[in-house]
């Protein structure tokens, strides 16, 4: 158990800036999910955690202990990290078992201590009776699982966690999922997680940070940045959002299609306005606060539904909760029952 501190971080590629001033912490057994597109520099970041990239600039501090400095590196086996990479990568000539073992120090564990871990970690990823089977033998789905077991075995300090659950179906994703997250934390072990997924992300973690051209840009709990993104792209990353065209007045009223009254005063400013699909409430009745549409589509998830609603130009995304009685073609009210969230079009990422 241990806090995390990235400070100024930055690393280089040759002449390709890959982390630009990053900073971002963690206190002790706290669980982050990093969230980001494709070549932001998320795995470059954790790999710089792991000790296996040497920074070009800033630090890195397990609690007190200074790991990295741009002159001073603590090499990456002296890290405690639990690090599993992308591709899980296990040793293909070594069995399930030795796997499992392999960050395990034979001079501080006794063969019994070993043989318990190994069995404790493949009842954790389901795998018991793998013991003798080679990497070879299993599943995709498999091998994520044995990695994840090499990594928690040795009961790190810090576990980075590169995309690890992605090859998984779905039921098996959420069960060991939340198996691991649930490890995690019994053993109050800090932890970041890299993902695709924004679900997972804010069911996952205690602290969601959104990463950007090498740098985070916003962090906060899974409910501050979902209710309080920092843009109109950042809602969009957290989860569905409707992204409509906006203006606000100078008497500070926003007008949007859910609010078309004319401007008091002058317009102060051009922008967008955000709104969450369960923000809005649909009914079949017309009040003085709602607006009239028609149903275009309905995408059915079983537990709920989104509905699009053809509302004069726009397409409004709406979530409903199962069951309901609208169909296609449907004339509806729509009322917006949420925060308007403004942001103004010098708003960038
Ligand atoms: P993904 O979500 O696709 O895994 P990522 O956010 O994890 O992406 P990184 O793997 O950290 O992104 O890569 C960030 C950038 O750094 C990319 O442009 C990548 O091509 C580049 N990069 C990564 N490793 C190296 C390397 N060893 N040498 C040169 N460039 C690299």
């Amino acid at each position: 158990m241990t806090s995390l501190e990235v400070s100024h971080l930055e690393v280089s590629f040759g002449e390709k800036l890959i982390l630009d001033d990053l900073s971002f912490s963690l206190k002790e057994g706290q669980i982050a999910a990093l969230l980001g597109p494709s070549g932001c520099g998320k795995t470059t970041l954790l790999r710089s955690i792991a000790g296996l990239i040497q920074p070009t600039a800033g630090t890195i501090r397990f609690g007190k202990q200074l790991v990295s400095l741009s002159s001073l590196v603590m090499p990456s086996h002296k890290r405690k990290i639990g690090y599993v990479p992308q591709d899980g990568a296990l040793f293909p000539h070594l069995t399930i078992a030795e796997n499992i073992a392999f960050g395990l120090d034979k001079s501080l564990f006794t063969k019994d201590q070993i043989r318990h871990t190994i069995k404790e970690m493949l009842q954790l990823i389901e795998l018991q009776g793998f013991e003798r089977r080679m990497p070879s033998e299993l599943s995709g789905g498999q091998q994520t699982r044995v990695a994840l077991a090499r990594a928690l075995a040795i009961k790190p300090a810090i576990v980075l966690l590169d995309e690890p659950f992605s090859a998984l179906d779905a039921e098996l994703r959420g069960d060991l999922r939340s198996d691991v997250i649930d490890l995690l934390r019994a053993h109050q072990t800090t932890a970041i997680l890299v993902t695709h997924d924004r679900e997972e992300a804010l069911v996952s973690a205690d602290i969601v940070a959104l990463m950007r051209d090498g740098k985070i840009i916003q962090q906060g709990t899974p409910e501050d940045v979902y209710s309080l993104p920092i843009s109109p792209a950042i809602a969009v990353s957290t989860g569905d959002a409707l992204v409509l065209s906006a203006a606000q007045s100078s008497d500070g009223s926003t007008h949007y299609l859910f609010n078309s009254s004319a401007a008091k005063g002058s317009v102060s400013s051009q922008g967008q306005v955000v709104i969450r699909p369960e923000e809005i409430k649909i009914s079949r009745t017309i009040s003085p606060d709602s607006i009239s549409g028609v149903i275009a589509k309905i995408d059915y998830y079983g537990h709920d539904a989104m509905i699009t609603i053809s509302v004069a130009h726009e397409s409004v995304m709406v979530r409903i909760p199962g069951p309901f009685d609208f169909q296609v073609g449907d004339q509806v009210a729509l009322e917006h029952v949420g925060p308007v969230r403004y942001f103004a079009s010098s708003v960038k990422d």
